[in-house]
């Protein structure tokens, strides 16, 4: 075929369709054993030249889940040992519980509070499009409307961050301690043919060695970067200061 500029520029935004088609690919896509071996080589790099950064005053580093769900939860069966022992496999040391509320129990008082095994626990719940940790019960004014509850929990020093961001993107509500700036299960739902090949006994049974050799590397196949989530930070950020956490909605 003659060299023709048309079918060069078409050949270039083929390309480039397919180049910033991969940056948003399934997560199946990123399952590849080659892939994982970078990802891999890329943790070891990064980790190489971290620097600890110096920390002043009472502070100190510790690693904490503040977005876990129990058997309390209508869609979790992890009991207390079972997370606890998950979350020391990990070396996390603070667990903060976020439970579906419900009438038969209340989640600060029932909830899973103190050390267990060395780990801490703070109970707390994922309501009206918070994840919030008051400092004791919230029986009775859980019908407050979302601005309403936020202010009498801040009030009583407790912290309240907002949760799934893609929900609730217009939302801006004073006084809150922080915003999710990152959640597992939101950034994992879109991942449709992970999805179907999760449920796919002879993939899983083809992948196990796979995870067994990659299990960080393979987790971190399901993430994406997230631009929406980082812009909206930014925004909330220019009204007055909230701390971003990432949440991984642990069931
Ligand atoms: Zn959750």
């Amino acid at each position: 075929m003659p060299f023709s500029p048309r079918a060069t520029f078409l050949s270039w935004l083929l390309l480039a369709t397919v180049y910033v088609g991969s940056l948003h690919a399934d997560g199946l896509a990123r399952l590849k054993e080659e892939r994982l071996v970078r990802v891999r080589q890329s943790i070891l790099e990064l980790s190489k030249n971290r620097e600890e950064p110096v920390r002043s005053g009472r502070f100190v580093d510790m690693r904490a889940n503040l977005h876990v769900h129990s058997r309390f939860s209508h869609d979790s069966r992890g009991s207390l040992d079972e997370i606890v022992a998950a979350a020391k496999r990990a070396g996390t040391r603070v667990l903060m519980f976020t439970e579906h509320p419900a009438e038969d129990y209340d989640f600060y008082q029932d909830g899973h509070q103190g050390l267990h095994d060395g780990v801490l626990c703070i109970p707390g719940a994922e309501m009206k499009g918070f994840l919030c940790y008051p400092t004791g019960s919230v029986r009775g004014i859980e019908n407050e409307p979302p601005q309403g509850l936020s202010d009498l929990i801040r009030g009583r020093d407790g912290l309240m961050f907002v949760s799934h961001l893609e929900e609730r993107m217009e939302w801006r509500i004073r006084g809150v301690t922080g915003v999710e700036i990152y959640n597992t299960h939101a950034d994992f739902k879109d991942e449709t043919a992970l999805l179907k090949a999760l449920r796919n006994p002879l993939w899983l049974l083809q992948s196990a060695e796979l995870f067994r050799k990659y299990p960080q590397e393979a987790f971190s196949a399901l993430q994406d970067y997230p631009a929406d989530y980082l812009r909206r930070w930014d925004e909330l950020c220019v009204d007055g200061p909230h701390t971003g956490v990432s949440a991984n909605d642990a069931h």
